[in-house]
């Protein structure tokens, strides 16, 4: 077990990036990555600025689905675990920066603050005046006007390809003080994941990575836990908070 007495006293800034598989665990298919389709659509082809402007009702479609499909799923054990961290940290006057690269919204519900760097999917935005609201209410195919401006159809409030990632200023600055690195359900491999992970190592932080499988570019002083990140967080956590684990089941 990790836990050191050092690890969540004041002074003490964990930043933790989280991906697709802490949501997988919740059952949310997540589309990015490793090919995947809907529809007979390639992901790329419902996920970029030149896919709105050529067919919206079809990536509006696609948004409309996705953000309906929140409604159906709850954070997980792993979710918790990571809100209990923050909540912890904050108590003892360390900080914690979760960064996440999905864009359901189940850290929030969790009770995380969260900088979601790929957009939220329960967030739509003006083109024309840049107004942008929570939206929880449509959920059919029809456009949403700007509640601001009028323009007659707000967009997904994520990042598509091609896009630039939200917050990056603020992530790369939290970084510049990192003490505990933790990836979790992203692939080590992948940027920025792998950035990140180079950065905190960089800095000497202390860092661990979560996967289902052990990443190819682990580094020696990296420690792995592998598993589901709802089995493997809350236990995780509880050891760094100096509690009995429970036994596995
Ligand atoms: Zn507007």
């Amino acid at each position: 077990m990790p836990s050191s007495p050092d690890s969540l006293q004041a002074g003490a800034h964990w930043v933790v990036l989280t991906g697709a598989g802490i949501s997988a665990d919740s059952g949310l298919a997540t589309f990015r990555g490793g090919g995947g389709l809907w529809e007979g659509h390639s992901v790329e082809d419902v996920a970029t600025p030149e896919a709105w402007a050529r067919d919206p009702q079809t990536v509006w479609r696609f948004y409309q689905m996705r953000r309906r499909a929140l409604l159906e799923v709850e954070p997980n054990a792993g979710h918790y675990a990571l809100a209990r961290l923050e909540r912890h940290l904050n108590d003892v006057g360390a900080r914690c920066t979760l960064v996440t690269q999905n864009v359901d919204d189940l850290h929030q519900r969790a009770g995380s603050n969260v900088w979601p760097m790929h957009g939220e999917l329960c967030k739509l935005r003006c083109e024309r005046c840049g107004h942008l609201t929570e939206d929880r209410e449509h959920f059919d195919f029809d456009f949403v006007p700007c509640p601001e401006c009028d323009f007659p159809r707000l967009r997904p409030h994520i990042v598509w390809f091609g896009e630039i990632p939200m917050g990056m200023g603020e992530i790369e600055a939290a970084l510049q003080t990192v003490t505990h690195f933790l990836a979790c359900g992203t692939s080590g491999a992948v940027w920025p994941a792998a950035g990140f992970l180079h950065a905190a190592r960089q800095l000497g932080a202390r860092t661990f990575v979560n996967a289902l499988e052990r990443p190819e570019n682990l580094a020696p002083q990296d420690q792995f836990l592998e598993g589901s990140a709802s089995e493997v967080l809350p236990r995780w956590v509880a050891g760094w908070m100096g509690e009995d684990l429970p036994s596995a089941p």
